[in-house]
């Protein structure tokens, strides 16, 4: 079985396609949230998310933004002013959508969140001081998260529970089978902040065992031409030309 895991999409229907085009054949699909919010087109990747296989999904703080459902105080200035163009573009099938979305999902050994298992909508997990708590709050061997835009790869023994927090690099694989409990961010497809401006996506293949971190180049200028015809802020449009 091959998984196509992806987070934080963010409107971004160029670096999608882009992921979809490079990701090759996949029979299952999960994604870790943030489909919407700070990019141009909502409803097109809503549309081209749910026409994969097998797609199983969990909410993100920016689509509960997009719905009204989030105190848009607790976003900057310019996350707010696009949470508001979101939510006034929004269809009525990708609201519906969203709604439909929980915080947590489980199937096949794999726990899916946003943020992380301890906060699924808000928690940036980063560090290695953040590990104990939230191993803690799920069971199976393997749980995946998204959220900081950065691909992060959290392991622990299952009997010391030591832990070793890295950050891969593009190509860089992980046997999931050698034993040890991990939390995996594979990165964001829609708005990297790695300072690496392709887009992220992350192939799991149940049959070898194997998680692979992958990078794939997209249309940046085609994005960032579509935000400043749709009146979004500039700088959200900007940080896309450095990963940031
Ligand atoms: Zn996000």
């Amino acid at each position: 079985m091959r998984y196509l895991v992806l987070s934080d999409i963010h409107s971004n229907l160029e670096a999608l396609e882009s992921v979809l085009e490079a990701a090759g054949e996949f029979d299952a699909t999960l994604f870790l949230g943030d489909l919407v919010g700070y990019g141009p087109n909502p409803n097109q990747c809503t549309d081209l998310l749910l026409r994969q296989p097998n797609l199983t999904a969990v909410i993100g703080n920016h689509d509960l933004a997009a719905l009204g459902h989030l105190d848009l105080d607790s976003f900057n200035a310019q996350a707010k002013e696009a949470a508001l163009w979101t939510q006034s573009r929004l269809s009525e099938s990708s609201r519906s959508y969203l709604n439909s979305l929980g915080q947590i999902e489980e199937l096949d050994g794999l726990t899916a969140v946003h943020g992380s298992p301890s906060d699924p909508i808000w928690e940036y997990l980063e560090t290695r001081n953040q590990a104990p708590e939230n191993f803690a709050r799920f069971t199976t061997p393997m749980c995946f998260n998204g959220h900081t835009h950065v691909p992060r790869v959290f392991a622990q023994d299952a009997d010391t529970k030591k832990t070793e927090v890295t950050v891969p690099t593009s190509g860089a694989h992980l046997d999931v089978t050698d034993g040890l409990r991990r939390i995996v961010n594979p990165g964001s497809v829609g708005q990297p902040r790695d300072s690496d401006p392709r887009a992220a996506f992350g192939i799991l293949d149940t049959d070898t065992g194997r998680f692979a971190f992958h990078r794939v180049e997209y249309d940046i200028p085609a994005t960032q031409a579509r935000m400043t015809e749709a009146g979004l802020p500039d700088q959200l449009a900007a940080r896309l030309t450095f990963g940031m």
